[in-house]
């Protein structure tokens, strides 16, 4: 079992609040992702949880034992970070048996142990190793192999795919989702970017300035975001924001529409702008379109669209797709 709750756990570093206080609950076996800006306070929750930092208030609770103030070795968590903190020194066989070494478990068991890690991680052929004869992302598997042996209640990963390129990111990205529908363990998953989120979350949590903007499944936060800070953080391009006369128009501070939402034309539309920019993809084509009496708007089409640049074209948004914004950036359901 994994379920994890945050009440009112708040943080701060001599005299700076990080985390002004926040409430959450996490399922047994959920995957849930902590997305945010740079700073936002992503590591400290996840450190607080972990017990590697001390809560300034409020309680964590993990199976509904209060854990708030026990030690990161007896919270029966694991944890993978971003560097993947090998020892130079041993084999991979070594690094991943490491941690059961240290709990003083039999030599049969801990290496049925590691065998099946190896196995369920592709690094059977490589258990002789050393960390400096893998690649990045082999090393990350040993780290997480080390983490799988403990049998933790849960997993915490901070940014472990920072360091990877970015073909080798999105297998690993496959591969912990793999993972976590073998393993079917809680896991934790702390990323600043959205996409990682989007394509492995069961749960996203937003995060801002140590606070829950919101919390919501990938394609609810895609469809409904609660306020203009997800609406700008998740989807990619970026949500075009519109104030002024074109949002009074619709009652609102200012109106919200996905470059995916937005239909093109040559010839009619709701919008005459001219293109300014092209960025050919080749699955889709992203024009950056300069809209009188609007501004910039990124539209996104699929496949090949060619177009000039100065070259007059029209827009129409999708109506059923637009987010409408209060003056504070709430969404007007
Ligand atoms: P994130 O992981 O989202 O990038 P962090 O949790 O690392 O953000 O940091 C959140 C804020 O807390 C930042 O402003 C950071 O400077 C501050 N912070 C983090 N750890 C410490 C610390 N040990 N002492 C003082 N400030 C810290
Ligand atoms: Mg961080």
């Amino acid at each position: 079992m994994g379920s994890i709750a945050l009440e009112s756990v708040s943080k701060e570093f001599g005299g700076i609040t990080v985390i002004p206080g926040l409430d959450l609950a996490i399922s047994d076996g959920e995957f849930v992702v902590f997305v945010g800006p740079s700073g936002c306070g992503k590591s400290t929750l996840l450190r607080l949880i972990a017990g590697l930092e001390d809560t300034s208030g409020g309680r964590i609770l993990i199976d509904g034992a209060d854990m708030t103030r026990t030690p990161p070795s007896q919270r029966q968590l694991s944890m993978v970070f971003q560097s993947y903190a090998l020892y130079p020194h041993m084999s991979v066989y070594g690094n991943i048996a490491f941690p059961l070494r240290m709990a003083g478990r039999d030599k049969a068991s801990i290496d049925r142990k590691v065998r099946d890690a190896a196995a369920t991680l592709n690094l059977t052929d490589y258990l002789e190793r050393k960390p400096r004869q893998l690649s990045g992302g082999q090393r990350q598997r040993v780290a997480i192999g080390r983490a799988i042996v403990r049998e933790p209640k849960a997993f915490l990963f901070d940014e472990p795919l920072s360091n990877l390129d970015a073909a080798l990111r999105v297998n690993m990205r496959l591969e912990i989702s793999e993972l976590h529908q073998s393993l079917k363990t809680t896991m934790i998953y702390v990323t600043h970017d959205q996409v990682e989120a989007m394509t492995m979350a069961d749960k996203i949590v937003v995060l801002n300035k140590g606070n829950i903007e919101q919390v919501g499944s990938p394609l609810d936060l895609y469809r409904a975001p609660a306020n203009r800070f997800v609406a700008g953080f998740i989807g990619s391009p970026r949500m075009n924001f519109i104030d002024g006369a074109e949002a009074q128009k619709h009652g609102a501070a200012a109106i919200g529409v996905r470059p995916e939402h937005l239909h093109l034309s040559p010839t009619e539309g709701s919008w005459r702008g001219k293109v300014d920019l092209s960025e050919h993809l080749g699955s889709d084509t992203f024009l950056h379109i300069d809209v009188s009496g609007i501004g910039r708007i990124t539209a996104r089409t699929t496949g090949e669209f060619s177009a000039e640049r100065g070259a007059p074209i029209f827009l129409t948004p999708d109506q059923t797709k637009l987010h409408r914004f209060d003056v504070t950036g709430k969404a007007i359901p």
